[in-house]
């Protein structure tokens, strides 16, 4: 599947993307970083290191990735700047 990233510079590693991700305990949407996974709960706050969490912290049940449409739903978009697909996962198409 897609991932949404905001190309927003980890301000902890300096290496990953900040990714737009959903939190499955409570449906809320997050940004975390792919590689060090320092996370924020509130998207409009990614980037800001004084305002990462633990991934675990901020999605203790795990998490999704949220489509585009859904995260337009959500107000998100304004947040995309890009999109990859994660290494290791061949396109397939839909999800
Ligand atoms: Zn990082």
């Amino acid at each position: 599947m897609i991932h949404y990233s905001t190309d927003i510079d980890c301000p902890l590693c300096g290496q990953g993307r900040l990714v737009l991700a959903r939190s499955r305990s409570d449906d809320s949407y997050l940004v975390y970083c792919d590689e060090c996974e320092i996370a924020w709960g509130r998207p409009e706050e990614a980037g800001v290191l004084e305002a990462s969490r633990g991934l675990e912290e901020v999605a203790p049940s795990g998490i999704d990735f949220p489509t585009r449409e859904e995260l337009a739903m959500a107000g998100l978009d304004q947040y995309i700047r890009s999109s990859f697909y994660p290494p290791g996962v061949p396109p397939r198409g839909g999800m």
